[in-house]
């Protein structure tokens, strides 16, 4: 396939490897993408019975109101990112980084932790909605982000946790450091860090050829795709779009419409080929 080639020849060539991701990479390994409701209910029937959508769960009004309901459902992802193995496309991906091209960053709009698992460098990973795997106080009492090694035990017919984490510092609920949706509470420190060291490395690139790997990035949140196009519009910078359903992508930039393992598989043949 003439994109795969061209791809390839790019990557090849490549000074700084960004890979921006949405929640489509991780369907390879997986994971749902909760896309439409209907997606979201395949992966919890418990909130079909209830009449609730991703839109309602992922708020953060239920820590305050119910927080054994809200952590029925971080809860269970938590537990579901813990033992999920992320697929070969994150290996693939890496080795470009770390062996093809000079200096590698993520952009990733997923909460789940994938790429840290998978081995890339975690001062190179820049989380735009923050990560289940770090608390906060709901609060919050204060600026604390710490790291989530809290068990949650779960009612899986009620969808209830039966155990919730506390602050460590006022004894309150505390929550997931996410961005949920009409979200006031959520601590951003952690990820202003991670954007800072991103804009730094972006900021050195001038001169050098960027290749941007965008991988099962939607429409429907648009973040991670205007960060790919954004970065587009520099000189020597090519972004590689791999997403089934939606890869179109305007101006000198490649469009792949096919899942994320198979095109970065793909890639990658021919590359060693
Ligand atoms: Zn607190």
């Amino acid at each position: 396939m003439e994109v795969i080639k061209f791809a390839a020849e790019k990557i090849a060539n490549a000074n700084l490897l960004i890979m921006t991701a949405g929640a489509g990479i991780g369907v390879d390994s997986g994971l749902p993408d909760f896309r439409g409701e209907k997606g979201f209910w395949n992966a919890y029937p418990m909130y079909e019975r209830l009449g609730l959508s991703f839109y309602d769960c992922a708020n953060p009004i239920h820590f305050e109101t119910d927080p054994h309901f809200g952590w029925g459902f971080y809860g269970h992802r938590l537990e579901l990112y813990r033992k999920t193995t992320p697929h070969d496309g994150f290996n693939i991906m890496l080795n470009w980084g770390k062996n093809i091209a000079e200096d590698y960053f993520v952009v990733t709009s997923n909460v789940d932790g994938q790429f840290q698992k998978a081995g890339f460098d975690p001062f190179k990973i820049y989380e735009i909605h923050g990560s289940i795997h770090h608390l906060q106080c709901l609060a919050p009492c204060c600026d604390a982000i710490w790291e989530n090694n809290e068990n949650i035990q779960i009612d899986y017919e009620t969808m209830r946790a039966k155990n919730i984490p506390k602050c460590r510092f006022c004894d309150r609920v505390a929550r997931p450091n996410i961005l949920m949706f009409g979200d006031y509470s959520w601590l951003p420190q952690r990820s202003h860090e991670q954007s800072d060291r991103f804009d730094n490395v972006i900021q050195n690139a001038s001169g050098k050829n960027i290749v941007v790997v965008e991988v099962g990035a939607g429409t429907a949140v648009p973040s991670i795709r205007y960060t790919s196009e954004r970065l587009g519009r520099r000189d020597n910078t090519t972004v590689i779009r791999i997403n089934l359903r939606e890869s179109q992508i305007a101006g000198n930039h490649i469009s792949i419409p096919m899942r994320g393992l198979e095109a970065l598989k793909m890639i990658d043949e021919e590359l060693n080929g």
